[in-house]
């Protein structure tokens, strides 16, 4: 049963169980368009590598749903691998990441697709190209499921595969998207207001 917006407005309320944490959640992009926009970038990507083996390479945990959904469009020789890598939160200097789980998979020789959710200012991005291309990577290129393009601070190989661009300031929830851990599991991408 399909609900209205204001349906969904009312669970996400309650989902939050704490109503000092209560958010206002609007949808930003519905799980249709999310599911079309995913479709179109899996067959461009299936197109591009029909003759090359991808690693597709996910940064958790952002990725987890949007590159499950965009495994299933994509058509060619594809291996998978995660890797999770976090800013120190106090962190003065740029290059101050830590891997907490680091991959399983030598890239050496290997056509890389990084699988990301976000790229903000592009400071983790850059981090893991950097990372893949001393690893020796044949080529290294970018899906990412939305973009915040002009938040761009630091310098990276852009994205060849957008799912969305998105430029506005509300935080984004639902579809993988996270705040404190919560909220991944919602079935659209939200926007959050006070
Ligand atoms: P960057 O290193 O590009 O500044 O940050 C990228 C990461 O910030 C993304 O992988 C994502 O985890 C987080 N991020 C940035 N903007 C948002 C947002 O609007 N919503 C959520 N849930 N995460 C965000």
């Amino acid at each position: 049963m399909k609900m209205t917006l204001n349906e969904e407005m009312t669970v996400l309320k309650i989902v939050t169980h704490n109503p000092q944490k209560m958010r206002h959640m609007e949808t930003l992009f519905t799980r249709e368009q999310i599911e079309k926009r995913i479709k179109e970038l899996g067959e461009q990507i299936s197109a591009d590598y029909i003759n090359r083996e991808i690693l597709a390479i996910g940064l958790l945990k952002g990725c987890t749903v949007f590159m499950s959904h965009l495994l299933l469009h994509i058509d060619a020789d594809i291996e998978i691998d995660f890797m999770t890598i976090s800013s120190y939160k106090h962190g003065t200097k740029s290059n101050e990441f830590k891997f907490v789980q680091d991959l399983d998979t030598n890239v050496n020789g290997k056509h890389i697709l990084i699988v990301e959710d976000i790229i903000d200012t592009g400071k983790t991005m850059a981090f893991t190209q950097d990372l893949l291309k001393q690893r020796g990577a044949a080529s290294v290129e970018t899906v990412v499921f939305v973009d915040k393009k002009s938040r761009r601070t630091h310098e990276i190989a852009e994205p060849k595969y957008v799912g969305f661009n998105y430029d506005e300031e509300p935080f984004i929830v639902g579809f993988g998207f996270d705040l404190s851990g919560k909220y991944r599991n919602l079935p659209h991408v939200y926007k959050l207001s006070d």
